[in-house]
């Protein structure tokens, strides 16, 4: 049982699993990219409440186990007052995890996807220095490209951007070719891997 505070001060227990095993519960995989895993109702106020309470998600077949850290915890894990062994992947907040999920089920190299985002950051940018952008894997287009959806860029607006499937395979070819570029480096902390490792010019 976990014990969940909603924003009308409530607190309640609710039965959410500490560990899913994604091949056992394939559904798992569709309720986190819809947003309905790890969702609950408050029972004093009926209020859905979308948490990101902590988690890990076990996927044998793709031989990863993902250890979903909660927003709030940023800090402390980062600051190594949280310790999470025998991980291959650490995701803070629900949107890493939505986007890890969806990188791993298409087959993808999460580090190259981090660093193609960071690419991608540093274009919306350019175009608005002040956007706080968030950019979301989407899918592979029917051609073989990578979409992504930027938010952020204009308030309440989301732009739909392709990435070629060659320049992701260039990412790779640079990951796995021993003299990997820095920037990489800096995009990998130990099991965390994410463009928000790193401060992007502009970004406050
Ligand atoms: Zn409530």
């Amino acid at each position: 049982m976990r014990k969940l505070t909603c924003h009308c001060e409530q607190v309640f227990n609710v039965d959410l699993p500490e560990t899913v095993n994604v091949d056992e519960s394939p559904d798992v995989i569709a309720r986190i990219a819809d947003g309905s895993f790890l969702s609950c109702v408050c029972p004093a106020c009926n209020s859905v409440l979308q948490t990101d309470v902590r988690t890990r998600i076990e996927w044998p077949s793709k031989s990863r186990t993902i250890e979903l850290i909660p927003e709030v915890d940023r800090l402390s894990y980062l600051s190594g007052a949280i310790k999470v062994d025998g991980v291959t992947d650490v995701v803070i907040g629900y949107p890493e995890l939505s986007d890890r999920i969806a990188a791993l089920q298409a087959g993808l190299e999460p580090a190259a996807m981090e660093a193609l985002k960071y690419h991608l950051s540093v274009k919306a940018k350019e175009s608005s220095a002040d956007a706080n952008v968030e950019i979301v894997f989407e899918k592979i287009t029917d051609s073989g490209n990578l979409e992504f959806h930027v938010h952020g860029l204009r308030k309440g607006e989301v732009a739909v951007t392709s990435v070629p499937r060659r320049v992701y395979d260039a990412i790779v070819a640079e990951l796995t070719g021993g003299e990997s570029p820095e920037l990489y480096e800096t995009i990998k902390n130990g099991p965390y891997v994410s463009v928000k490792n790193i401060l992007i010019e502009g970004n406050e």
